[in-house]
């Protein structure tokens, strides 16, 4: 089955035996579950438009690995023209998502362990390739949903994996057999693995030699034994309970994070695609790191413009729209946006073939994409909070709308112009509510912040690839400096 459909998708994962926990109790039913189900949608998207023929350039491709037609998101880039098109393809999942779609980290994963895998081969003679392109061909033949776990919890920062107090606190094989490794550990805020089959661990820092136990990279299952998932809280998260979908703003879709644990998991030796060759660690975090970057220029963009169509209906709703400053103030926005979008095609348009035969994008822009990330959604967050005005936050529930003695009062005074119900203007401001400060908030402005990343992180990268000496000689050389 080379495409499932959005409702294949679902009962797939409905199949699935994971270990889910949330306000303290396990989940029997994560796929019916009411603060669960959004994000489950938010994936299923990613299914449901790889089926519609006006989305079919950008949603699906020619499989490299099987010939068949695969989606996107299973794919292994051929060209600059395929990294471009995922960009546009994310740009398109937010805008009709307005959260987290969750499936890219899996991209992301295969990309970066296609090249690395081929170097660590060359150099070692070992056989992870091949395993590789194995486990891509099971995915791309079934099309699965696979989550990239990277994160570890870290514990001290100033302590390197196997000086922590705790050695659990980068995952590590804590066993080694002749069919396999024991892994334990955690990776922390993982986007979307309750609404996936699969997840491929990386490693999270560059390592050294005496930390070869922890130089290890895998696929398994979602529901292996020892995997345990503990769901994050979102603002705002219990309103999904309450049954009215004015309130949640988003009704439909959302994203979701997870703690999760490895608990003495086992992976087969067919599973692994890094063990013990500590120098590569580095180049597969990198190039993990980059790929996500690159997918935040296209991902937050489709969700800002989202965002910039609530603010502008907002200002029509009470009307403001003619207002100079309401004209300015989009204007930035989308100024904004567009220039995380240029970013992210930028780095996507200058990328480049690596060894194994993949495209990988040009790492400078893509780290200056993702800094610029960490930024603007928040100007495009306060500006759009500028123009909704304070109502988006002290607005009554859709209960007092609906109460036959108080609903009257609502209607009649939060009414902005006579064309437009209190209702309608009421659901635009929800919505804002819950991009930049519900549960929505958590896909679009924190994550702009440390998804794929701290801005730190970026910045490290800016400095070894900004080549300063390279640009001291400009100078010098327009200067007449000879020495
Ligand atoms: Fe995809 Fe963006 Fe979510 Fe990362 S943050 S998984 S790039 S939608
Ligand atoms: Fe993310």
């Amino acid at each position: 089955m080379a495409l499932m459909t959005g409702d294949q998708f679902v009962e797939s994962i409905r199949k699935m035996n994971m270990k889910i926990y949330m306000f303290g109790e396990k989940v029997e039913n994560p796929v019916d579950n009411p603060i669960l189900r959004p994000s489950l949608n938010s994936v299923k998207a990613t299914y449901d438009l790889a089926q519609m023929p006006e989305y079919e350039d950008l949603m699906t491709v020619t499989s490299s690995i099987t010939g068949e037609k695969i989606n996107r998101f299973c794919h292994i880039h051929q060209s600059t023209e395929d990294l471009v098109k995922k960009v546009k393809m994310q740009r398109l999942c937010g805008q009709k998502t307005a959260s987290c779609f969750q499936r890219c980290v899996g991209m992301d994963a295969f990309n970066s362990e296609y090249s690395t895998t081929y170097e660590i081969d060359k150099a070692h003679g070992t056989n992870y390739h091949q395993n590789f392109l194995n486990y891509m061909k099971f995915v791309q033949e079934n099309d699965l949903t696979v989550d990239g776990a990277m994160t570890d919890p870290k514990g001290d920062r100033s302590l390197s994996p196997s000086n922590q107090a705790d050695p659990d606190m980068y995952l590590r094989v804590v066993e080694r057999r002749p069919d396999g490794v024991v892994v334990r550990g955690a990776k922390a805020h993982q986007t979307g693995i309750c609404n996936s089959q699969e997840v491929i661990v990386m490693p999270t820092i560059a390592l050294s030699p005496e930390d070869k136990d922890y130089a290890i990279s895998f696929a398994v299952p979602v529901d292996a034994e020892g995997i345990i998932m503990i769901i994050g809280r979102q603002s705002c998260d219990t309103r999904k309970l309450e049954g009215s979908s004015i309130d949640v703003g988003n009704s439909e879709f959302g994203g979701v994070e997870a703690l999760t644990i490895f608990e003495d998991v086992f992976v087969p030796n067919d599973r692994i695609f890094l063990n013990g060759e500590t120098e590569f660690a580095g180049m597969l975090v990198e190039r993990f790191a980059g790929y996500h970057r690159q997918s935040y220029g296209g991902c937050k963009v489709g969700v800002g413009d989202v965002l910039i169509g609530a603010a502008a209906l907002a200002a029509d709703y009470n009307g403001a729209q003619k207002a100079s400053h309401v004209k300015d103030k989009l204007i930035e926005m989308t100024h904004l946006n567009e220039t995380l979008y240029s970013s992210g095609i930028a780095c996507s348009a200058e990328g480049h073939k690596t060894e194994s035969g993949n495209y990988i994008i040009d790492l400078l822009l893509a780290n200056v994409c993702k800094q610029n990330v960490t930024r603007f959604p928040y100007e495009i967050a306060r500006l759009a909070e500028d123009i909704a005005g304070g109502l988006m936050v002290t607005a009554p529930s859709e209960k007092d709308l609906r109460d036959p003695e108080i609903g009257p009062y609502i209607e009649k005074y939060l009414k902005g112009i006579n064309a437009v119900s209190t209702e309608n203007r009421l659901k635009i401001l929800r919505l804002i509510e819950n991009l930049t400060l519900g549960t929505a908030a958590v896909g679009y402005r924190t994550e702009s912040m440390h998804g794929a990343g701290s801005p730190q992180a970026q910045r490290i990268m800016i400095s070894r690839q900004g080549n300063i000496n390279g640009k001291k000689e400009l100078a010098k050389a327009i200067a007449k400096i000879t020495e």
